[in-house]
């Protein structure tokens, strides 16, 4: 712990604290916004931002450092816009909601963000969780902890009995009547309470389970949860304090109602039929795939106990059908961002996204894409992230091989910048 806060700090002052440059060399560069890959081109940093990228090796100036990539592949940091950073799925993850304190979580969520900048995100979007989540955010962006840039929702909304209520399965003197502080909202006015009160936590933006879901002790994997005036007034609600709204969901009817409504985002995106493809390309709503949790889920449905009983079903249902969908979405032409629901599955394994949706019929660049300028535009940060450009943060990743040709190879982050400071090299 020490000797790798020590690490991080003098990383920092290496790069950061001195009016120092540091010229990176790169020998091919993926770029994004041409869709092409760029030949010997040179990066300049200073301080945590990207001031020139120009063709050919610049010198150094000024005692400038040199980081040398030229047998590499670079690209901007990669973005996943659906991840749960404060735990990871197990066996054991029904009882330690009763056993973990926020402590316990905060612990755990440390070694989880790491993981997931050391694999190539720099940035994550994190869609539910307790709370410790916004403080993970800060303890990031303050320096204290090692991890990519957090956007977080705070705790998820969900309607008494839905898919995020805390307290489903839990027997009856135990499960209370949680309302807006704790997440469930029902009503319109509960549902602009809802979102208030995430903006007083601290939340970027509001996370809403608008369908059930596979993992919760409630028997619907899909049924529609919310009303449609319930969501529109959380997402005017959400405008009014500078949010936006992303959705879960898997049954169609719930995610025509989230669209119609006006949320960003659908996560997961299941049992989407044509019309809410239709309603999707019309509305400019993004699909956040998040495939690998739909094989993961499948995969451990399999192991015998691994789920309590009435989730194992949900799981073999739902799960191995996100592929399919995703590919029918992009080839309809959905605005697609790269997220995966890390946590769900194994932090740090995020990469594994990238063969699952070129499987499912996306080119490789496309895919890059996703995860970096679409990622970026859904979060509404496209004059910071998402690109290797003058102006925005230096948030800069590397792989060995060929991602266009070996898209495995983004399973193998190499080299890894954020905010101008080297994380991985
Ligand atoms: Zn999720």
């Amino acid at each position: 712990m020490k000797s790798i806060l020590i690490t991080f700090f003098t990383a920092c002052i290496a790069l950061n604290m001195y009016a120092q440059n540091t010229y990176i060399y790169c020998g091919k560069l993926i770029d994004v916004n041409s869709e092409t890959v760029l030949n010997e081109i040179t990066i300049v940093v200073e301080g945590d931002k990207i001031v020139k990228v120009e063709p050919g090796y610049l010198p150094a100036l000024d005692n400038g450092i040199i980081i040398n990539l030229k047998n590499k592949f670079v690209m901007p940091g990669l973005i996943d816009m659906h991840v749960h950073l404060e735990g990871e799925m197990s066996k054991k993850s029904y009882i330690e909601r009763f056993t973990f304190d926020d402590a316990d979580i905060a612990f755990q969520s440390k070694v989880f963000a790491e993981r997931n900048l050391m694999a190539g995100f720099t940035t994550v979007r994190d869609l539910g969780g307790r709370g410790v989540n916004n403080a993970l955010r800060d303890a990031i962006k303050n320096g204290l902890v090692i991890g990519p840039r957090v956007f977080s929702a705070g705790k998820s909304l969900s309607v008494t009995g839905g898919h995020a209520d805390p307290t489903n399965g839990w027997r009856a003197d135990l499960m209370g009547d949680p309302g807006p502080a704790e997440g469930v909202v029902n009503g319109e006015d509960d549902c602009r309470k809802g979102v208030r009160q995430r903006y007083k936590n601290g939340a970027d933006l509001i996370k809403i389970t608008a369908t059930a879901g596979v993992l919760s002790m409630a028997k619907s994997s899909s049924n529609p949860q919310f009303t449609e005036d319930e969501i529109r007034a959380i997402v005017e609600t959400a405008a009014d304090f500078g949010m936006k709204v992303a959705a879960h969901a898997h049954g169609a009817e719930g995610m025509k109602r989230a669209i119609r409504a006006g949320v960003a985002s659908i996560e997961h995106g299941t049992l989407m039929d044509e019309e809410v493809i239709s309603l999707m390309k019309k509305r400019g709503t993004f699909l956040v795939p998040t495939i690998t949790a739909g094989k993961s889920v499948t995969d451990s449905a399999k192991i015998k106990d691994y789920y309590p009983a009435m989730v194992t079903p949900k799981a073999l249902e739902i799960g191995p059908k996100i592929q399919t969908s995703f590919g029918r979405a992009y080839a309809a032409g959905v605005k697609i961002a790269f997220g995966t629901d890390a946590g769900v599955y194994r932090h740090g394994k995020n990469g594994l996204e990238f063969q699952y949706m070129v499987e499912a019929g996306m080119p490789p660049i496309e895919t890059i894409m996703a995860a970096t300028v679409n990622a970026a535009e859904l979060l509404g940060e496209s004059e910071t992230l998402g690109s290797i450009e003058p102006g925005k943060y230096a948030d800069i990743i590397a792989v060995d091989q060929d991602p266009l040709l070996h898209i495995e190879t983004m399973q193998q982050v190499s080299f890894v910048m954020k905010g101008g400071v080297v994380y991985k090299q």
